[in-house]
């Protein structure tokens, strides 16, 4: 029963006098890794952690705090947390007791008001007994081989904490992304000669250059970031596709959209210092063009690909300085599926079937891609079928040919036309080399 461990005596930083404060929510994330509980605070305070034995507990005790409702978790994200009650050692302190299912490691930290949250007192915990069997993932050892498959690391934006942009009817960004994503990953798990891996399974926040950071472990061939997009006004709606700019944003409202992506690692509790913006750019210089060349190749087949299901936002990929798709080897997308802020759009957004056809959409782009220029070793380059495009309103052939960067002669002579003219819905077969 004795105190294992003082891990923190957190003195505000003017703590003569002792803030109050008072418990406002309780929620808990978890993820591979660890379990986050977070308690919302109305204002910044002082508090002790300890740990004790049989059974595990964490105790956190609160000076000159109240709290006047019953702390409340959802089960499915509990991790390690088995329980939570509060308490009054002596009338001056409030104390929570977490029950644990088992020894942990413990982090907390205390987070300043951002994105919507207020003060936030944030307690990790990490499993102690050396687990992290994770299962090796089949492309890893598919590495050494011939024929291996190409791997599409799938990134559903926000999670957790995050919830990125909200519908008007309270549909939430991390939810239909991630539900987006698992779709995705069965469409391409389907493909013969590829494979898919998720950045995140559940509903938990990443910071944004882990997940990027993620696909570079899984030696990923590409990385797809799925998001809904938000605008003030609700008319607006389509899909967008963007690459990483190289010189910061490209348009206002791609700048705009820019900064309420990347804030999400503010959220997330994790700021991006200048350390980092200068690893970004040293990053950027030194990722290769070829780089930049191939995310902009993808981008424009799974645009295209986009297109053939409905409107987009805009006519072509666009470009925005999202720090997700800085990664300087891992050719990089990001997908604004839909507008979440549009009623309607928001309501497709749910939809199991539009989610399937969006995955599709975005498989036929993806796989046509490395029909294309497929990565040498795998299974595809040996095994490639001849790439089409379907015609729709709107194209020309002068811009089918530069969409998937062949000539208009090749195209022509390919495909027997006479002419230029081409007939929505026709189906073209496109030259590869
Ligand atoms: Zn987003």
């Amino acid at each position: 029963m004795a105190i294992r461990l003082v891990l923190v005596w957190i003195l505000a930083l003017f703590a003569i006098p002792v803030f109050a404060a008072d418990v406002d929510g309780f929620r808990v994330w978890t993820d591979p890794e660890k379990t986050r509980a977070v308690l919302d605070l109305d204002s910044r305070t002082e508090y002790q952690l300890f740990t004790l034995d049989n059974p595990p507990r964490v105790v956190i005790d609160l000076p000159k705090s109240s709290l006047d409702h019953a702390l409340k978790f959802t089960a499915e994200h509990a991790g390690v947390i088995d329980g939570v009650r509060h308490g009054a050692p002596d009338k001056d302190t409030l104390r929570i007791v977490l029950d644990l299912e088992s020894q942990s490691e413990i982090k907390s930290f205390l987070l300043d008001p951002t994105g919507g949250y207020g003060y936030r007192l944030v307690i990790d915990l990490f499993q102690k007994n050396g687990q992290n069997s994770q299962p090796r993932l089949k492309q890893i050892s598919a590495m050494q081989e011939q024929n291996r498959d190409v791997v599409v690391a799938i990134d559903a934006g926000h999670g957790g904490e995050d919830p990125g942009a909200t519908g008007k009817n309270r549909t939430r960004e991390k939810d239909v992304v991630l539900a987006i994503a698992k779709e995705l990953k069965k469409t391409i798990d389907a493909q013969p000669g590829m494979t898919a891996v998720l950045t995140r399974t559940g509903d938990y926040y990443i910071p944004l250059r882990d997940r990027f950071e993620k696909a570079r472990k899984y030696r990923a061939d590409l990385f797809v970031s799925i998001h809904a997009d938000a605008f003030k006004n609700r008319n607006v709606s389509g899909s967008s596709v963007f690459v990483l700019s190289s010189k910061g944003a490209s348009s206002e409202f791609a700048r705009r959209l820019a900064a309420s992506e990347n804030s999400s690692d503010l959220v997330g509790g994790v700021t991006l210092s200048d350390k980092d913006d200068m690893l970004a750019s040293v990053l950027l210089d030194l990722s290769q063009s070829a780089t930049m060349e191939a995310s902009h190749a993808v981008a424009d087949s799974v645009f295209g690909s986009l297109r053939t299901l409905g409107k987009t936002h805009k006519n072509d990929v666009e470009h925005a300085n999202f720090m997700v798709l800085k990664s300087p080897d891992v050719p990089s997308l990001l997908v604004e599926t839909a507008f979440i802020s549009n009623p309607s759009e928001e309501q497709r957004l749910k939809d199991p079937a539009w989610q399937r056809r969006t995955a599709r959409a975005i498989t036929d782009g993806i796989q046509n891609y490395f029909f294309m220029s497929p990565p040498p070793g795998t299974w595809i380059a040996s095994n490639r079928q001849p790439v089409r495009h379907q015609v729709v309103r709107g194209d020309t052939l002068g811009e089918i040919a530069s969409r998937y960067r062949v000539s208009l002669y090749s195209l022509r002579r390919v495909n027997q036309l006479k002419t230029d003219n081409i007939r929505v819905g026709a189906e073209l077969v496109i030259p590869t080399t």
